[in-house]
């Protein structure tokens, strides 16, 4: 692995390491949200991504994380107005809410984080658009994840997305290189000028992460001092995928094939899972 000022290049070899953390990651994933129903608690999302790192002999990225105190689980989950790092707990999803579940998974050294928003039941179609818009704009971004390209390219197709429907791209958090560590440089906010900001290589992974709301961009941290919401309380959506950067493009490193997300009965969120430009490595 070498670096070019701060950021990790990863050889072929190490690229196929992030594939496999990024391809347990999406198991994990995967596991909790088809644990998603109405009257299950956030506790038993994490519950289920738990054991699937538990059974691909993978550690958590986020359990014990340093903030205020240790983060105490392995997976962030938010409902509705709640944006990033909400912890798992007895409160019981509902018909009609949204919620966001985001996931980090270490093998081997390497770390895979990757996350989605899904319906609980049927859902409001105003609530369903929020879903689809921030799904694409992480895909706007995936597609400019190119050799010759800047970070900025990336921001700024993010960003262009999201405000074109109508929507706010978060300003306080951001996307960001992942390797050995869950968080690298560079920082790729979901905001940003087009030829700006690092030149991509063949070899960096970045884990891009649109995180949007409906209404005010201005989020605050709840009492429990991990949990963000949006200030206004209006509801938010948040996409990841950790993302590579090769000769041949983009490959999206927390995707699942077809095959599997069949097996696991979750084709409904292909577009998510398998998007258009997830290859294997
Ligand atoms: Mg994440
Ligand atoms: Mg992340």
């Amino acid at each position: 692995m070498s670096r070019q000022r701060g950021v990790t290049i990863k050889s072929e070899r190490e690229m196929a390491s992030m594939r496999e953390a990024g391809r347990v990651n999406a198991l994990a994933l995967a596991a909790a949200v088809s644990a998603v129903r109405p009257g299950a608690t956030t506790a038993d999302l994490d519950a289920a991504a738990e054991e699937t790192l538990q059974k691909h002999g993978a550690k958590s990225a986020f359990k014990g994380y340093p903030g205020a105190y240790p983060f105490p689980a392995v997976t962030t989950v938010c409902i509705n107005e709640e944006l990033v790092h909400g912890i798992p707990g007895p409160r019981k999803l509902k018909r009609g809410d949204i919620v966001s579940i985001d996931c980090g998974a270490i093998v081997d050294g390497f770390v895979g984080d990757s996350a989605m928003t899904v319906p609980v039941g049927e859902i409001d179609g105003e609530i369903q658009r929020l879903l689809n818009v921030t799904l694409e704009s992480l895909y706007e971004g995936i597609e400019k994840m190119r050799a010759g390209n800047r970070s900025g390219d990336v921001s700024a197709a993010i960003q262009t997305c999201v405000e074109s429907h109508g929507y706010q791209v978060v300003r306080e958090y951001t996307g960001h290189g992942i390797g050995r560590r869950m968080h690298e440089d560079p920082q790729v906010p979901n905001y940003g000028t087009e030829g700006m900001g690092l030149l991509l290589r063949t070899g960096m992974t970045i884990a891009l992460e649109p995180m949007v709301l409906t209404g005010t961009a201005q989020t605050i941290v709840e009492s429990d001092q991990w949990t963000v919401v949006s200030l206004d309380r209006k509801l938010t959506a948040h996409f990841e995928h950790t993302v590579g950067v090769t000769d041949d493009g983009p490959i999206v490193l927390t995707a699942l094939d077809e095959e599997t997300l069949d097996a696991l009965g979750l084709t409904r969120y292909n577009k998510y899972f398998a998007g258009r430009l997830a290859k294997a490595v």
